[in-house]
């Protein structure tokens, strides 16, 4: 079922007109935020949003965490099924985030991917830093905009009120559904070779949860509450022959990052990333209040 644009989160989209989207850019020259890392206020912050901007905080947080944790399973996909590929890796994973969530093919998913989307145009906004031309992704509007081409590439019917609104020309919009095929399909062909026959989960993707710090205990409940690490798993563990055991991690890493490390098969979403997120969220509300 296609979800029409009066499910996407009107609150976002008012206050995203309100601060004025898309006249700056920034890099994060990894899935970092490079926020500061102090968190401290923030059981507070999230304690005093009223009832329906704390539920969109929460699909905030989610979507834009369960985006990071397709990419970095497109990582370990990359790296343990030894995919080819044939430009940026960075770009390839965060075409398969999208491509996973858009294949859901349900609302909820894709209210995740539209904050998931959203979330690369605020982070371009907050201006951490200088445009990093070099760096192995793009910079942060373009991933926001590569996102949003997919959506409307993948539907029309859903996503071209969306795209408009947040200024994608037509004439690029003519040209997201082939991005999209191709995206879909290329995955799809490369991953063949490794589809398992059982609909089951193999079990070949183990989930751990760290201790998270006091701080950040909230939104590390939320995540293990919500089972985003275990979506993303099941998917994988069921699509996939996996060769060996891979684990997925959350844990406090000091950094607002996340990792795939090849080494020891090891996925890794820091607390601080979602502490990351919901700072963003809140630093917009601030910024309209
Ligand atoms: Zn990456």
């Amino acid at each position: 079922m296609a979800p029409s644009i009066d499910l996407i989160p009107a609150l976002l989209l008012n206050l995203l007109a309100a601060v004025g989207l898309g006249l700056s850019s920034t890099p994060a020259d990894s899935e970092s935020l490079a926020a500061p890392l102090s968190y401290v206020d923030l059981p507070e912050k999230i304690k005093a949003l009223p009832p329906d901007e704390r539920d969109e905080f929460y699909d905030f947080v989610a979507g834009n965490t369960l985006f990071v944790i397709y990419h970095e399973a497109g990582h370990m996909l990359v790296s343990e099924l030894q995919l080819p590929v044939l430009a940026q890796e960075e770009d390839a994973v965060d075409n398969l985030a999208t491509v996973s969530m858009l294949a859901a093919d349900s609302d909820n998913m894709d209210i995740y991917l539209y904050h998931a989307m959203i979330g690369w145009f605020l982070i371009a906004e907050e201006e951490y830093d200088a445009l990093v031309f070099y760096g192995e992704h793009d910079l942060d509007q373009q991933r926001g905009y590569s996102i949003l081409c997919m959506m409307v590439g993948a539907d029309e019917d859903a996503f071209l009120e969306l795209a408009e609104e947040l200024g994608l020309p037509d004439d690029r919009i003519e040209s997201c559904a082939f991005d999209y095929e191709q995206a879909a399909d290329s995955w799809e062909f490369v991953t063949d070779p490794y589809l398992r026959d059982e609909d089951t989960p193999a079990g070949k993707i183990k989930i751990a949860y760290e201790q998270a710090p006091a701080d950040l205990k909230v939104l590390a409940d939320f995540l293990k509450e919500k089972q985003l690490m275990e979506l993303v798993a099941d998917e994988l563990d069921t699509f996939y022959d996996l060769p060996e055991e891979v684990t997925f991690k959350a844990a406090p890493c000091g950094m607002d990052n996340a990792f795939w490390d090849a080494s020891e098969r090891e996925v890794t979403i820091c607390y601080e990333l979602l502490g990351g997120f919901a700072e963003l969220y809140l630093d917009l509300l601030s910024d309209e209040n």
